[in-house]
């Protein structure tokens, strides 16, 4: 099973190399161990993770596993096409019958778990959660607005409820998603163009703790840092365009003593962090069903890609 993230889309666009095997939210089934893999059986439901710690890095060796320096290091040529190496999407390629990855790229999953809500964990749920709960480490009572709620930004509303946050702003275009995000605990939901004045009025004009932008442009990301208060964080979640640049006030940014962090992945330990997430989602209190749209098969990829299925935040790919 694989999901259709949003990222797998950017792909045809920022495409280092091509071809490219897509698809990167996945779960399936363990049907073969390596030779010196310990601890995983066939047979056994796994999700699969993109971003597996290399071990050997200074990172790594100092148990900072969501800052490994090389986790592409991971990668070795496991899948060829006539003879040639075929790279893959984030070290996974799921859009494919079988992917051949490291012990390290795979989390066991409860028998009794839906393997679409595990891909899910896989990508949207950890980084969305993640961006919250790790990266910006949201305390009990702060405000936070989120810019885009598909697949992640609604993974990001329902790690700000975890949270406790007081407020959580959300904020799209599309009503089906403002909808989605009320209902996983959105305190606000609103248009891009009344996000400024509603954060204004929510705040006291203040602004927010915590801004997330889960879209990947950088006049969302320079709106996105004018609704922060003073000594508020702006989390960039989105992934821009390579040659993208943000403009902002370096004076302004200095004197109110804010802050912009990167997110990858929800800056998670996979192996410490994404049982959590699927115990949690297991006891319903990260709801992943409403996330899912269209079902497909393999074959309708390229139309999904084109943006025909367009029910639902995610389309799920089921394979074999
Ligand atoms: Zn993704
Ligand atoms: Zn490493």
């Amino acid at each position: 099973v694989a999901g259709v993230c949003h990222t797998d889309v950017l792909a045809v666009r920022d495409a280092r190399v091509t071809p490219l095997v897509l698809g990167h939210e996945g779960a399936g089934i363990v049907e073969a161990v390596g030779r010196d893999v310990g601890g995983l059986q066939e047979g056994t439901p796994v999700l699969l993770c993109w971003k597996a710690p290399c071990g050997r890095c200074r990172r790594c060796a100092v148990g900072e596993f969501e800052h490994c320096e090389s986790p592409l290091d991971t990668e070795e040529p496991r899948v060829h096409r006539g003879g040639e190496f075929l790279p893959r999407l984030l070290n996974t390629g799921c859009f494919s019958d079988y992917v051949v990855v490291p012990a390290g790229a795979v989390v066991p999953v409860d028998a009794n778990m839906d393997l679409e809500h595990a891909a899910l964990v896989g990508c949207g749920v950890a980084t969305g959660v993640g961006a919250v709960l790790k990266t910006a480490r949201v305390e009990a009572g702060a405000s936070v607005a989120v810019w885009g709620a598909g697949g992640v930004g609604l993974n990001v509303v329902t790690g700000a409820e975890l949270a406790h946050a007081s407020v959580i702003v959300a904020i799209d275009p599309s009503a089906e998603r403002r909808e989605l995000a009320v209902a996983r605990g959105a305190t606000h939901a609103v248009f891009p163009e009344e996000a400024l004045d509603t954060i204004g009025k929510v705040s006291d004009g203040a602004g927010v703790d915590y801004a997330f932008e889960v879209v990947g442009r950088p006049d969302v990301m320079q709106q996105a840092l004018l609704s922060l208060r003073r000594a508020g964080t702006l989390v960039l979640i989105g992934a821009a365009a390579r040659d993208a640049l943000m403009h902002f006030r370096p004076r302004e940014f200095m004197s109110k003593q804010q802050r912009i962090v990167g997110c990858i992945y929800g800056s998670l330990r996979p192996q410490a962090d994404l049982p959590l997430l699927l115990a949690l989602v297991q006891q319903g209190r990260i709801p992943v069903s409403g996330l899912i749209g269209d079902r497909i098969q393999p074959d309708d990829l390229p139309v999904a890609f084109q943006g025909a299925f367009t029910t639902g935040v995610r389309t799920v790919v089921k394979f074999g």
